[in-house]
């Protein structure tokens, strides 16, 4: 796009959100000019905890779905703006709640543990949700006589259990994008840049991760990177964290895992949505009222770490 068309872009889109009382919520996975726009940026959790707080009339959500239909949750009483409504997650999509309830029958006995990455319709069938930031201290909370249902990302879910020692029941989901990393990949990296530090997200394979110096949501590696010493380090996640990474530690070296190491769906907002989506203050995210309140409960026993069953 030319630097001009890009200014006016961005301009329209400050002043569109005075004029509608708007904020701009990003995930650190959307394409970096959208980042640059948004009034907030971060992982699963902090957006969530961001959502519950707003002053703001509407929130335009720059993410894949589940994570608008969560500040919906959280903010139901807020105009909340999905501005690709197509842009979904494939690993949310492999869960359901009715394949979750019959799930469920075979384990009545069970703890559900629902990572966020999940649709609201599923949260409204479990416990507890947890991000890729938190899932541990969430496991921690469970008495120890219970079984333990963690959906629907079974890489997660297994290097939790490895993390905790505790024995969980896998769903057979996972990320398209972290699945593709491969220890070779890994591998290969470290041995062009042997002084590197490895960072990886913990929806990697677990052969990854064995791989990496620290397992860590995008949110900590964020923090990670601000404080190291190390001056270069090979990231293992979506390649969306490299611009913020960048451009918080110019001094630093990021090295992606692979180029491959790509979401398609969050990419698909671009500053021309966003724009959109500020003009029209579509397309709304709407739930159903049960829905809202079923899917709460989950996410603010996650937000609050408690687990009163
Ligand atoms: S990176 Fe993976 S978990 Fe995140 S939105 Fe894309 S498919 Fe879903």
């Amino acid at each position: 796009m030319a630097v001009d068309y890009v200014d006016t872009l961005i301009a329209d889109i400050r002043r569109l959100k005075k004029e509608k009382n708007a904020i701009i919520l990003a995930h650190n996975y959307v394409l970096g000019d959208v980042q640059d726009v948004a009034d907030f940026v971060g992982d699963s959790l902090e957006l969530s905890k961001k959502a519950r707080q707003v002053d703001e009339e509407v929130i335009v959500f720059c993410g894949v779905s589940f994570m608008a239909e969560t500040a919906k949750i959280l903010s139901p009483e807020k105009k909340v703006i999905h501005p690709v409504t197509a842009a979904g997650c494939p690993m949310a999509d492999m869960a359901d709640a009715p394949a979750l309830r019959r799930f469920k029958q075979d384990h009545p006995d069970a703890v559900t543990v629902c990572y966020v990455n999940s649709s609201a319709s599923l949260k409204a069938e479990v416990d507890i949700c947890c991000t890729s930031s938190n899932a541990e201290e969430i496991i921690g909370l469970i008495p120890e006589d219970r079984r333990i249902i963690f959906l629907p990302d079974k890489n997660l879910g297994a290097n939790v259990a490895r993390a905790t020692g505790r024995q969980m029941i896998l769903w057979e989901g996972f990320c398209p994008t972290h699945m593709r990393l491969r220890p070779a990949m890994l591998e290969r990296k470290k041995e062009e840049f042997p002084h590197a530090v490895v960072i990886a997200h913990p929806e990697c394979r677990p052969e990854v991760l064995d791989l990496a110096d620290y397992s860590l949501s995008t949110g900590g590696m964020l923090s990670f990177a601000r404080s190291t010493e190390a001056k270069q380090l090979i990231v293992a996640t979506e390649l969306g964290i490299i611009h913020r990474l960048q451009k918080e530690n110019p001094d630093k070296q990021f090295i992606p895992i692979s180029e491959q190491a790509v979401c398609m769906t969050m990419k698909m907002i671009e500053l021309e949505d966003v724009k959109r989506s500020l003009e029209t203050l579509t397309p709304k995210v709407e739930l159903e009222p049960d829905i809202i309140t079923q899917a709460k409960a989950p996410i603010v026993r996650m937000i609050e770490q408690r687990l009163d069953i």
